[in-house]
C-alpha cells in the first residue's frame, strides 16, 4: 500500500481514531519522511480482504481493481461497488 502523505496535526486525528478503535485510522502514511503503518495484527487472509473491500467501497473505488467508481445504480442512487469493467464482468455473470 503507498503511504498517504499527510501534515503532522492529522496525526492528532488518526490517534484519536485509533484511541477509540475505530478501523478509519488504519493506514499508512507519510509524516516528514516517516513512514507510519497502522493495521490489524494477526488478520487472516479473509479478514484482510474483507477489510480491503470495505475501505475501497467507503472510497467509492472498485473492490476488485481499486478504480474510481463513476456511475450509480438507478434503483439505490449509490455508487455501484465495481467498475465498469468488472461490473460486466463480474454482475453480468449473475444474471
Ligand atoms: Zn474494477
Amino acid at each position: 500500500m503507498k503511504p498517504k502523505s499527510i501534515k503532522p496535526d492529522e496525526l492528532n486525528k488518526i490517534f484519536s481514531e485509533l484511541k477509540k478503535g475505530e478501523e478509519s485510522a488504519i493506514g499508512s502514511y507519510l509524516v516528514k519522511g516517516v513512514r507510519l503503518q497502522i493495521s490489524k495484527y494477526n488478520l487472516s487472509g479473509a479478514e484482510r480482504v474483507q477489510l480491503l473491500y470495505k475501505r475501497r467501497r467507503a472510497q467509492g473505488l472498485c473492490i476488485v481493481c481499486g478504480k474510481k467508481v463513476t456511475k450509480k445504480n438507478p434503483s439505490t442512487d449509490q455508487l455501484y461497488r465495481l467498475c465498469e469493467e468488472h461490473r460486466n464482468k463480474i454482475d453480468k455473470g449473475t444474471k
